[in-house]
């Protein structure tokens, strides 16, 4: 066959195949070209998942009549003028709607605020129609019949009409978190309606259209980020280490203003939060990433979702900071949903679990974790004891003895522990955690404030308390380091292998000794004692890949938290140890004084809290 060139519609299929994947996909576009044309409202109905039906309707500048034409032709444009590396609307391309009428039968209805009339134009499988005049009010409504009817190959791809709405559903949802001044409904026969009111653009209207997506609960179990670097600003809300899910779909991120999803975006979070979830636990996160245009690349492929950062380890760098700085600032604090599952379970003769239960008050939190911890038992003193590297042969159990030497050496909780204590100090009562009143089940302390009451599982506290000093010990000084008998040689790829030399200098801190050894290998002469026998080729192989995505070397450190936080599990105090009063307020003032420790090492909570009010709901005094 002799070459020659595509038909205008084929070239369209062809750029329909990346642009318009299903359904969500022609929502998206449309719902970008209305915020673009400045819209305040954004209606979507959609019928059969999308397929038979999808109708955007919006209050935006609209089209004049005369560029209706090429509005549906390929490449035109009205976004961007002279340059790629200042894109400031979500569309540049000039192709979702050709795209669109290539596949589907498209029709565009659109009146300006100066034009006395509206005017539609339609195209049907790439055939585009005359413009006719039409009756409208100012903005435009772009309706999509029998998408992919054109091409059936695509059609067949299509999961049922449930998966395609909630595709669509979670499209609307995602780009309306951006834009809290617009109201958004979604409605149509295969769904039921989502209505987001309109907010504003100030920091509690951002956060209550958040609260709109994803429910009321996640305001009150967020931290708010605000943090900035170079000139990058970055905002938004991370879910506190107790209100997890067990995917990634709820992480929520925008880079000017544009959702995104950005593996390197992904991994930082995922990096934020390794040390206070547990593998299989995300964090619920709305970030909002605020830098200049022109360091960004947004053309990266046609649905525009990828990005690539001009400067990766600084973006990187200022989510990670940013994030740790939070949850550390937030000290400690439990889900409130962990309390209301909670008194869920305590009403008489409770059914199954089905509603949240009382309205969990916002706690003060922030103010009382400054606290130091007092004296007396002090299960940090002695869990850094054997992390000290200058003599760290001590084996692990070795470890787990020293710890538990701290709590045999007085005698065992009298009586008072169990049987309940004198009257607490006010003070005591003033503090997040409250006054230790007594151990229960062995494990289990019963703790008073002035407005509710606290029950701390004791083992995972402290296990928590004890991770969290072996890791300061581990990052503050140099971590020791066994010498190979014989190095080892890894091969990699030229480019990883001057990378990894880059970074031999903090490797070596991470107690990682490596050099070059001629092109494309380096040589590893030490590994950190802590990690035992390793699997060197692997760790220097994800090492390398890491610096490639991200220039950072956090997998090592990652990994040495991990072991330290088996050794504290090994070392904590089991539950079954009877502790004495002095003990027990010890270690309710430790964990007020220690970030993090609101989630044991797992991200299981290590308190709970029952307010006042709500037990009093419970025995129907209220
Ligand atoms: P792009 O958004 O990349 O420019 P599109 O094919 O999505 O390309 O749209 C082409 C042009 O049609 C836009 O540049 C814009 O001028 C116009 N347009 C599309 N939808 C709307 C809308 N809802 N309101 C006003 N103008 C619109
Ligand atoms: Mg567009």
């Amino acid at each position: 066959m002799p070459i020659r060139p595509l038909s205008e519609t084929m070239i369209n299929q062809i750029a329909a195949g990346e642009v318009i994947e299903r359904p969500a996909s022609v929502v998206k576009e449309l719902v970008e070209n209305a915020l673009d044309a400045g819209a305040s409202r954004v209606e979507v109905v959609t019928a059969g998942g999308g397929l038979n039906l999808i109708r955007v309707t919006d209050d935006g500048s609209g089209i004049p009549e005369e560029e209706l034409v090429l509005a549906v032709a390929r490449h035109c444009t009205s976004k961007l003028s002279h340059d790629i590396h200042d894109i400031r609307s979500l569309g540049f391309r000039g192709e979702a709607l050709p795209s669109i009428g290539s596949v589907a039968r498209l029709s565009i209805r659109s009146r300006t605020a100066s034009g006395d009339s509206a005017a539609e134009i339609g195209i049907d499988g790439g055939r585009v129609s005359a413009v006719k005049p039409a009756a409208a009010n100012r903005g435009t409504t772009v309706e999509v019949r029998d998408l992919f009817f054109a091409t059936p190959a695509r059609l067949k791809f299509m999961k049922g009409e449930r998966a395609e709405s909630s595709a669509t559903s979670d499209v609307v949802k995602r780009i309306a978190i951006a834009f809290p001044t617009v109201r958004f409904t979604l409605a149509g026969p295969d769904r039921s309606t989502l209505e987001l009111p309109a907010t504003d653009d100030t920091p509690e209207g951002r956060l209550a259209r958040v609260a709109q997506v994803m429910g009321k609960d996640f305001p009150d179990n967020a931290i708010a980020i605000d943090a900035a670097r170079e000139g990058v600003h970055l905002a938004g809300h991370v879910s506190i280490p107790s209100y997890t899910r067990a995917n990634a779909l709820q992480q929520y991120a925008y880079v000017n203003g544009r959702p995104v999803r950005d593996k390197l975006i992904a991994g930082a979070i995922r990096g934020a939060f390794a040390d206070v979830l547990p593998r299989d636990r995300h964090a619920v996160t709305v970030l909002f990433l605020s830098l200049d245009p022109s360091t960004v690349d947004v053309n990266v492929h046609p649905a525009k979702a990828d990005v690539r950062f001009r400067d990766p380890g600084l973006v990187r760098g200022l989510i990670v900071g940013a994030i740790r700085e939070a949850l550390a600032g937030a000290g400690i604090r439990a889900a409130t949903t962990g309390a209301a599952g909670m008194m869920a379970a305590f009403r008489p003769g409770a059914a199954p679990y089905s509603h949240p239960g009382p309205a969990n008050g916002h706690r003060s939190y922030e103010a009382a974790y400054h606290a130091s911890g007092s004296g007396g038992f002090d299960p940090l003193r002695s869990a850094q004891r054997p992390l000290d590297m200058g003599e760290a042969r001590a084996p692990r159990n070795g470890f787990a003895e020293n710890e538990q030497a701290a709590f045999d050496s007085g005698p065992l909780a009298s009586a008072d522990a169990r049987a309940g204590m004198a009257e607490p100090a006010e003070a005591l009562l003033g503090m997040v955690l409250g006054a230790a009143r007594a151990q229960v089940h062995e494990n289990y302390i019963v703790a008073q404030t002035r407005d509710s009451l606290v029950i701390v599982d004791q083992h995972a506290a402290h296990e928590r308390l004890v991770y969290e000093a072996l890791k300061n010990a581990l990052h503050s000084r140099a971590v020791p380091s066994q010498m190979l008998l014989l190095p080892e040689i890894v091969d990699l790829p030229e480019e990883d292998a001057e990378r990894l030399a880059m970074h031999s200098d903090t490797l070596a801190k991470f107690g990682l000794g490596l050099e070059r050894f001629g092109p494309g290998a380096v040589a590893v002469r030490e590994t950190p004692s802590m990690l035992g026998e390793t699997n060197v080729q692997q760790l220097v192989r994800d090492l390398a890949d890491e610096i490639a995505d991200n220039d950072t070397v956090e997998t090592l450190k990652e990994r040495l938290d991990k072991i330290a936080a088996t050794m504290a599990c090994h070392g904590s105090v089991r539950s079954g140890r009877l502790l004495k009063a002095e003990e027990m307020n010890a270690l309710l003032r430790q964990m007020e004084a220690t970030p993090g420790s609101g989630t044991c090492n797992h991200g299981r909570p290590t308190y709970i809290e029952l307010k006042l009010a709500d037990i009093e709901r419970l025995f129907g005094r209220r």
